[in-house]
């Protein structure tokens, strides 16, 4: 059974959609095995997105996801990763299937709303980059 590390950005936790969301990983069959809600600082989020370092965003990317608490999650399921993905949408709400998280609640391709792993490896660091074993049940 597979795990992936999904985060509500502060776009969606300051408009109150934290309960929609999780509905939305609920209903697709993943089950939410760890979740704490957190304030970033732009130092942190800048070591958890380090991989994007020399893109244009970066900066932006940074300052948006300390601008306001995340939730960060742990989602388990059968094929976790890519069904998270897909009831994510598109990276660009615009681009985003009916239905899909960022079609539904994105506002734009910086703030849009979730993050969700991309790979099983990037998934096991991603999750080890905010839970210890014993807090994911
Ligand atoms: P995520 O990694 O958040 O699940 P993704 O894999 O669909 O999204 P990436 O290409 O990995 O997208 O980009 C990581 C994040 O950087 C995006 O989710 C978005 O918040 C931000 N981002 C990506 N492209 C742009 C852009 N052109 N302008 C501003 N921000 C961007
Ligand atoms: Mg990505």
């Amino acid at each position: 059974i597979e795990r992936t590390l999904s985060i509500i950005k502060p776009d969606a936790t300051r408009r109150n959609l934290t309960g929609k969301i999780n509905a939305k990983f609920e209903e697709a069959g993943l089950r939410i095995v760890a979740q704490k809600r957190i304030q970033l600082t732009k130092e942190q989020a800048g070591a958890f997105y380090a991989v994007h370092k020399e893109r244009p965003f970066y900066d932006e990317l940074c300052e948006f996801m300390a601008s306001a608490p995340v939730v960060v999650q742990v989602l388990e399921g059968e094929g976790a990763i890519a069904r998270n993905r897909e009831v994510m949408g598109a990276t660009n709400p615009a681009d985003a299937a009916p239905g899909t998280i960022r079609a539904e609640f994105a506002d734009s391709v910086g703030e849009n709303s979730v993050h969700g792993s991309d790979a099983p490896e990037t998934a096991a660091e991603e999750i080890a980059f905010f839970f210890s074993g014993l807090e994911i049940v």
